[in-house]
């Protein structure tokens, strides 16, 4: 079994823009349906977002909220994750890489970890 550190805005939901309101957040549903399925296969799902890690406000309820919303099954959703511009680590994905879309098919494959 595995254990995942997966992001939450710009990984499994999406916005209009950087600024945009995070309860405008919408979710991308293959994704969360992906990392569901290794949830149920008994791997570790952590969430970790960086809301509110700069600014100090609370998004602990409505993130929360939204996830059970959008039906994101997980071990633990954690806040705190710092506010950065760059995250170095060698097993660190870039989700677009992680989630690649064949252009012709617009089927998604994942990359094998
Ligand atoms: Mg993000």
């Amino acid at each position: 079994m595995k254990t995942y550190i997966v992001d939450i805005d710009g990984t499994i939901c999406t916005h209009d823009n950087r600024t945009a309101p995070y309860d405008e957040a919408r979710p991308i549903k293959a994704r969360i349906e992906f990392f569901n399925k290794l949830y149920e296969a008994g791997h570790t799902i952590i969430y970790w977002t960086a809301r509110g890690s700069y600014s100090g406000v609370d998004y602990s309820e409505l993130t929360k909220k939204q996830l059970d919303e959008w039906g994101v099954k997980r071990t633990d959703l954690r806040l705190g994750k710092p506010s950065y511009d760059y995250w170095i680590d060698d097993r660190a994905h870039n989700v677009e890489d992680f989630f690649m879309v064949d252009t012709e098919t617009g089927e998604t494959e994942t990359i094998t970890l």
